[in-house]
């Protein structure tokens, strides 16, 4: 079975197949009804809150009437003889309430239809859906059993937070079935050093629960049940990995430089504190980009300053004098926030997402910047802003960070500077680079998002991933452009998309000027290696040559020549 390679490396160990499908709607009894109800209720407030602001969407747009269909739905979220009967169902039966909600909207639907009433005739289809609303709902309250043993998960997609769940229990490989190479789920697996492949279609149907595997995500393989030859093979790997671990020990501390003493940095992309030992481990200088979405997702409500001040202020202690950048919440295109009640979108990556989100939001962004702020006394750290399109957006963010400041000071919080910058991840934030470039104080550029907006290709479709490619003239163009901006107007640039690890690509990063390139942790030696091998003054001369080409395969030819 085959599949494209998102994380090399290899492993072996049982299959833990993921099956997704229906929520499992039958009869199982429960001993603590009292917990059973509590997973109705959380799920039934779920609901209503999606609903709620489907509901001022429509209200608010071009679609007044249909509000009233879900204001129905929303109704029935109250309605004794709705949710009142699936509850006694519940408490009476010792069921399930999955089975539950199942049962009584049969009989519900069925009621309905044999009044003579048009009004509720009609009504039978509002029951279907807000069954199917409820029964998303209790099943995206389940966590993803955590197996005690090592394993390969096997899934249709993870989403990041069953990764970081996953990943912290024996999570020794992932085969996705779908997977996009810039999907989180896959930054995760990097950054965990966890092998994967993706777009390895078929494969749930023909490994068995528990049989054993061999993923070889150097060549894009899965082997079922692998003989000795395989598992001889999978030994020889692991040796040699050992040995390539050894000879990059020396790129594991000091600082990093290129072969003609241009001091660079080499940051850590993280998503928790638990990264933190990791990063010194590897030799990472810092951290170039805390992902914050990860605690806003792993709740039922959003995390208030305490929490985040305390999870960026162990993150800076742990660094001990290495910069954090913080990137404010990521929220939308593939990380969804339940209970940020962002209304589905058809089109979720283009949609209200981010900075977007958060200036609308100043209940969940001012202490998100408050909790920065306070950090910020403790240690050196950056803010940065996701998803920047405009210039405005940047200046109504300096605004709230200036009021939040002051705030503090009201409240007498020690505070420290807080330089900040943006990503550039917007193909109309890199055009507009120059005049973004005095707004701020550095660029991040995210090479994730700005190159699926930049071929409008979507960075979780296998399907057009060649399009998405690192090496791509276009995006190639684009990042030397934001560079020359910030060098002209004295800022730093940095790349924390996953092009910065690139191998065959450094030389062009420092051909361009790049200040640092944060990476995944286990890439972190490796990268500094890369560097150390650069002459500056030779890539910026393979940067002139490569700008020239109007191909990929040229791209690829060349800078494979030059490593
Ligand atoms: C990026 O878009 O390159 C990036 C680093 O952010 P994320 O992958 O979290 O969208
Ligand atoms: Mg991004």
């Amino acid at each position: 079975m085959k599949g494209t390679v998102a994380v090399g490396g290899m492993a072996l160990s049982p299959a833990c197949l993921f099956l997704e499908g229906q929520a499992d709607i039958s009869a199982r009894h429960v001993e603590d009804t009292g917990e059973e109800l509590r997973r109705l209720r959380t799920a039934s407030a779920l609901c209503a809150g999606e609903l709620s602001a489907l509901i001022e969407e429509l209200r608010r747009g071009t679609a007044p009437d249909q509000a009233e269909i879900l204001d129905f739905q929303l109704l029935l979220l109250e309605d004794d003889n709705y949710m009142g009967r699936i509850a006694g169902i519940v408490q009476g039966e010792g069921v399930n309430c999955e089975y539950a909600v199942a049962c009584h909207s049969r009989l519900y639907r069925e009621e309905l239809a044999a009044l003579d009433n048009p009004y509720l005739n009609e009504r039978v289809a509002d029951i279907s859906d807000i069954e199917q609303r409820l029964l998303r709902a209790l099943s995206r309250r389940e966590k993803a059993a955590i197996p005690s043993t090592p394993v390969i998960a096997v899934a249709q997609d993870l989403t990041p937070s069953q990764v970081v769940e996953l990943g912290h229990g024996k999570l020794e490989g992932i085969i996705l079935e779908k997977g996009g190479l810039s999907s989180h789920c896959v930054i995760l697996a990097r950054s965990m050093g966890i092998p994967c492949i993706i777009g390895a279609a078929g494969v749930l149907a023909r490994l068995e629960q528990g049989q054993p595997v061999l993923l070889d995500a150097e060549a894009g393989e899965v082997l079922p049940s692998p003989d000795e030859e395989a598992t001889r093979r999978y030994r020889q790997y692991q040796e040699e990995k050992q040995r390539e671990r050894q000879s990059l020990e020396r790129f594991r501390q000091g600082t990093t430089a290129t072969a003609d003493g241009r001091t660079m940095k080499v940051y850590a992309n993280i998503t928790s504190q638990l990264e933190v030992p990791g990063i010194l481990e590897q030799g990472g200088e810092g951290v170039g980009l805390l992902r914050t979405e990860m605690l806003y997702m792993e709740r039922d409500t959003p995390p208030d300053e305490e929490t985040q001040f305390a999870l960026y202020s162990a993150i800076v202690q742990g660094l001990a004098g290495r910069p954090l950048i913080v990137r404010t919440l990521d929220v939308g295109g593939d990380k969804s926030i339940p209970y940020l009640s962002i209304p589905p979108e058809e089109n979720p990556f283009l949609g209200y997402r981010a900075i977007r989100y958060c200036l609308d939001h100043p209940e969940i962004f001012k202490p998100q910047i408050a909790a920065i702020l306070r950090a910020a006394a403790l240690g050196p750290v950056r803010l940065m802003l996701p998803m920047v399109a405009a210039a405005g957006e940047v200046e109504r963010a300096k605004d709230l960070i200036a009021t939040v400041r002051e705030e503090l000071e009201d409240r007498g919080a020690a505070t420290g500077p807080v330089p900040v910058g943006i990503m550039v991840e917007t193909p109309a934030a890199a055009v507009t680079a120059d005049q973004l470039a005095g707004l701020v104080d550095f660029f991040s550029i995210g090479t994730n998002d700005l190159t699926q907006y930049l071929f409008a290709a979507d960075r979780n479709n296998a399907r057009v991933a060649s399009l998405n490619s690192y090496f791509q003239p276009a995006l190639l163009r684009m990042v030397e452009h934001v560079c020359r901006c910030a060098r002209e107007k004295g800022i730093e640039v940095g790349i924390c998309g996953q092009a910065g690890e690139v191998e065959q690509l450094i030389p062009l990063w420092v051909g361009m000027g790049v200040d640092e390139l944060s990476v995944s942790i286990p890439s972190i030696p490796r990268v500094r290696c890369r560097i150390s091998g650069c002459d500056t003054a030779a890539c910026e001369e393979l940067v002139g040559r490569v700008l020239e080409y109007t191909s990929e395969a040229e791209v690829r030819k060349e800078v494979e020549r030059w490593s």
